[in-house]
């Protein structure tokens, strides 16, 4: 039986799970999840172990069929996109009266799936991409120095899948070639030696891959993208495929004004649940490696803003530049506010960003500190927009006890002589990105804290995940 885009749709629309809408779930909620009495309907859950901070890593089994799976998720702690599909999936199984029912039994007869959902909950309790140990999971499969990766070592050595999944983030600013697109989901079937050599088990594994990509280009047209195939003889896919199981990586990348990766989440559903199709009735190997060949690698090209033709003077010397922006995310708790920095200053002609802006004409104006102290109940929006269109960039507060804090106002909120005041006021390399954009007559534009906001219109209700400093 097989599973049309309509069908897709509708099993996601049915079966997403609704406790997990951000990124930034921990442990505990998966937990509660795994506590439901409905998720063992057709699951049987096992304890496989615990981390090194005693975290239960569990394996959730679905089906009896002669070919085996095995997927995990979030071995890097800040790569929970997978994990939310996971529960997308068990919710997907134990569902019922929903038309799917010979589907599912299609697969279960077919197939055995074994799941390990958020294999580093340490890692996701910080939302860190290491272990409590500081250790890269990803870089263990050879030492299994980790507890955790021992564990996923061992599940591969009980369970001899004949197929492994291992589920991943990439970062935001992988393009497809030649193209401002952000690859959405980058895939691989990662190399088992330096050569890069094509046995029959990573063949197959490209044969899945060439599946997923046609079933994908169906939702995310043109945004799909190959991992890069290098041997990493410390990577567990790579092992796995030296140890003679069909091992395709998924990487979850980013679509435009998806910052919880709610539809990139959508994609691994879709993408598994056709991976399951395929490899049940044996489709996959009808699909030819050439075609794995085709799909481009990802390329590294994106920023979060660019800013093309800025004219700068230095040392009385006019200079006309590209400046390209990068926002980080620090994590507080299960918050996180931003850095925003500048990437880099110079010919950025093919180089793209998330916002893409030609200011010809126009030249970096440094941002001004307002020098009167505010209360904090004193900074407000509007407020906010009338000093911005004034040229200030920077606002002082009373209240040591409120550094630190995260802040929603797109302005930078300083407690006395805090360096970033005049850090902002320069534009450097690895900096702070606080400037104007404008020609001597007229403010148009500004950058705060990476933010690009043009100030001919109405600050937006938007969330600036700002602190005050
Ligand atoms: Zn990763």
């Amino acid at each position: 039986m097989k599973l049309v885009k309509n069908d897709l749709i509708k099993a996601f629309s049915l079966y997403e799970e609704k406790a997990l809408k951000h990124r930034r779930f921990k442990h505990a909620t998966i937990l509660q999840l795994l506590d439901c009495e409905k998720i063992s309907r057709r699951f049987s859950v096992t304890e496989i172990g615990k981390s090194v901070e005693d975290r239960s890593i569990f394996r959730l089994t679905y089906g009896n069929g002669p070919t085996k799976l095995l997927l995990w998720s979030q071995m890097h702690g800040d790569e929970p996109t997978a994990t939310m599909a996971l529960f997308d999936l068990f919710n997907f199984f134990n569902g019922e009266a929903d038309g799917f029912a010979e589907f599912r039994q299609e697969i279960a007869s077919k197939l055995t799936l074994h799941f390990i959902p958020m294999l580093n909950p340490d890692g996701a309790e910080r939302y860190q991409r290491r272990t409590a140990m500081d250790v890269d999971m990803n870089r263990d499969a050879r030492a299994t120095a980790t507890v955790e990766g021992a564990l996923l070592k061992e599940q591969a050595a009980l369970i001899k899948p004949d197929f492994a999944f291992n589920l991943h983030n990439q970062n935001n600013y992988y393009n497809i070639p030649g193209t401002p697109t952000p690859v959405a989901i980058s895939l691989l079937a990662p190399a088992y030696d330096y050569a890069r050599n094509i046995n029959l088990v990573r063949a197959n594994a490209m044969r899945v891959i060439v599946g997923i990509h046609e079933k994908l280009q169906e939702f995310i047209p043109g945004a799909v993208a190959k991992y890069d195939d290098e041997h990493t003889p410390r990577g567990f896919g790579d092992n796995f495929q030296q140890w003679g199981i069909s091992t395709i990586l998924i990487e979850s990348g980013a679509c435009v004004g998806d910052s919880e990766k709610l539809e990139i989440r959508k994609c691994n559903f879709v993408a598994l649940l056709h991976a399951f199709a395929e490899i049940a009735s044996t489709a996959y190997l009808a699909h030819d490696v050439v075609d794995y060949e085709r799909i481009p690698f990802n390329d590294e090209k994106l920023h979060d803003v660019v800013i093309r033709n800025l004219s700068i003077v230095k040392n009385e010397k006019t200079m006309l530049v590209d400046v390209a922006v990068r926002q980080s995310e620090k994590t507080v708790g299960s918050d996180y506010y931003v850095e925003g920095v500048i990437e880099d200053i110079g010919d950025l002609q093919d180089f793209y960003g998330y916002q893409d802006v030609d200011v010809k004409g126009m030249q970096f104006i440094p941002a001004k500190s307002y020098t009167d102290q505010l209360s904090v109940e004193e900074v407000s929006l509007p407020l906010v927009a009338t000093l911005l269109k004034k040229g200030f960039g920077t606002v002082r507060i009373a209240g040591e006890a409120l550094r630190g804090q995260r802040h929603d106002y797109p302005i930078n909120i300083i407690l006395g002589n805090h360096p970033r005041a005049a850090e902002s006021a320069i534009l450097a390399l690895g900096g702070a990105a606080n400037f104007f954009i404008g020609t001597e007559q007229e403010l148009r534009y500004a950058v705060i804290n990476g933010y690009w906001l043009d100030l001919k219109e109405q600050l937006s209700g938007q969330k600036y995940k700002n602190i005050i400093y």
